[in-house]
């Protein structure tokens, strides 16, 4: 029947991200066409009359001279304990390829992003936590990307098409996908930063194949009680690096671009209509079934979970219709 009904779903926070101008050779050659105006707002030029704007309002809105600590400071730290303590969460960079999705979950060795600051922070909890609790914690990591509507395992590269399960308690999970136990930050990179490039090396052979699938980093917690009953808890934290959201119908794809747009856009566009029936409360049934990576999230977005969309944008007038609709769908997203 229905998955909404009585039961309680939490709403996905919506954060906005404005990269700094770096375009010198933009179209119109009149600087950015999107602003900040403080820790909520935005404004963007009409494109019909330019002396005119139009005002969004966000949870969280980061404006270009946003750090990547201060990106994991508020949207990112605080969801963290919670996977401790067997819950789950999710955080995924959304927007146009380009606007700064890898920047804010990658980032670079000088700027980190998400990713490796929450799996430092995930190592901190845990150690910080005091002996006599009596919970013994152990970590380990997925990492998978969604292509053309295929799972593909990161970790084991002959893997494809796997299939994604529920068992009795509703948990989903993968069947087949590797799960490597991590016990320290440079361990994580170690199997991390190889797969990783994997994914690069495929993306230039493919056409920007990064730019068109979804990465999926899936950072476990298991903890065991250490007296009788022995009780279990997992959490599960979910960090992902979206396929661009522009609308490749505009750019003129064919044949098998137009079958990965295809794809791209049904998981988008699920996962739009998802965040949205949470957010909004009203939907009778949440559409998780409708694409693969929503499936694959169904247990870590609304529920219990705690979950944070950072929506990247870019500010030079040839990302503007793209921006446009990554703004309407955050603002839509987003609930007062
Ligand atoms: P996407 O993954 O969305 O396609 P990228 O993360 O690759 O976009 O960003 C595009 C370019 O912009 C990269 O060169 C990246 O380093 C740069 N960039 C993105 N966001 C920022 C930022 N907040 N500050 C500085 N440079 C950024
Ligand atoms: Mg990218």
């Amino acid at each position: 029947v229905a998955d909404g009904g009585n039961k309680k779903t939490s709403r996905v926070r919506v954060a906005v991200r404005l990269r700094p101008y770096m375009d010198k050779q933009d179209e119109k050659g009149e600087g950015p066409c999107v602003r900040g105006l403080d820790s909520q707002n935005l404004e963007i030029i009409n494109w019909r009359n330019a002396t005119e704007t139009v005002k969004y309002h966000f949870d969280v809105f980061h404006g270009e001279q946003t750090t990547q600590q201060q990106v994991f400071l508020s949207s990112v730290k605080p969801i963290l304990p919670h996977i401790l303590t067997g819950q789950n969460a999710s955080v995924f960079a959304y927007g146009p390829t380009g606007a700064g999705k890898t920047h804010t979950m990658l980032g670079s060795s000088e700027k980190p992003g998400v990713i490796p600051r929450a799996v430092q922070e995930v190592f901190n909890l845990v150690k910080a936590k005091d002996e006599d609790e009596g919970w013994d914690y152990n970590i380990d990591m997925s990492y998978m990307e969604i292509y053309n509507e295929k799972v593909l395992d990161l970790l084991s590269p002959s893997a494809q098409d796997l299939p994604i399960r529920e068992d009795k308690d509703k948990n989903i999970f993968i069947p087949g996908l590797t799960r490597t136990t991590i016990s320290s930050f440079s361990d994580f990179d170690k199997h991390f930063v190889p797969a990783s490039l994997n994914r690069t090396t495929a993306s230039t052979k493919l056409n920007q194949r990064s730019s068109r699938s979804h990465a999926i980093l899936l950072i476990k917690v298991v903890r065991t009680e250490r007296s009788l009953p022995h009780r279990q808890q997992t959490g599960k934290l979910y960090l992902v690096d979206l396929a661009g959201s522009e609308d490749n119908r505009r750019t003129g794809n064919r044949g098998i671009r137009l079958k990965e747009s295809g794809a791209i856009n049904l998981s988008l566009f699920t996962l739009s209509k998802v965040v949205d029936s949470l957010n909004s409360g009203t939907a009778i049934r949440v559409p998780y079934r409708d694409s693969k990576l929503t499936r694959l999230l169904q247990d870590s977005l609304g529920g219990s979970a705690h979950s944070v969309m950072i929506t990247n944008i870019a500010p030079e007038y040839k990302y503007y219709f793209d921006t446009f609709s990554a703004l309407n769908f955050a603002a839509k997203s987003k609930l007062i």
